[in-house]
């Protein structure tokens, strides 16, 4: 079994759209290992997107991620993490498809409800980055 980390991102959450989410993951037979609603410090959305730091939106990015309560999760399928990708969309929700969470749930390219990690290796960092104790 693979796991992968989910974030329900502030936009969804605000919108109490947390249980439909979660719906749509076990309904595709995923299983919520761990789960955790915090909010984060811009410094800790600076770390976790550290990847992006020479992108022009990687500010407001850090900003958005820390400007509310977000619902962290670890959830595990077989290929969780491709198999996440594909339910969660396309990035931006106008060129999602049908039947995933960012063209059901998305506004914008930036408020897009969800992340999930994109490769083995950022899946144990990120999982480790909300969940290690
Ligand atoms: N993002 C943005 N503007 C862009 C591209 C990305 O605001 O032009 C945000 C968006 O919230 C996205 C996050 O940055 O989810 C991380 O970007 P990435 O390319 O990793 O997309 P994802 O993996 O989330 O689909
Ligand atoms: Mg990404």
């Amino acid at each position: 079994m693979e796991q992968t980390l989910s974030i329900i991102k502030p936009d969804a959450v605000e919108r109490h759209l947390e249980d439909e989410i979660k719906q749509m993951f076990l309904e595709k037979g995923f299983k919520i290992v761990k789960e955790k609603k915090i909010q984060i410090e811009k410094t800790e959305a600076e770390l976790f997107y550290q990847v992006h730091q020479t992108k022009p939106f990687y500010n407001d990015l850090c900003t958005y991620l820390s400007s509310g309560p977000i619902v962290v999760m670890i959830i595990e399928k077989e290929n969780a993490i491709k198999e996440n990708r594909n339910l969660m969309g396309a990035t931006n929700p106008k060129d999602a498809e049908e039947g995933t969470i960012r063209k059901k749930y998305g506004i914008s390219i930036d408020k897009n409800s969800v992340h999930g990690s994109d490769s083995v290796e950022n899946a144990k960092k990120e999982i480790d980055f909300f969940f290690k104790d």
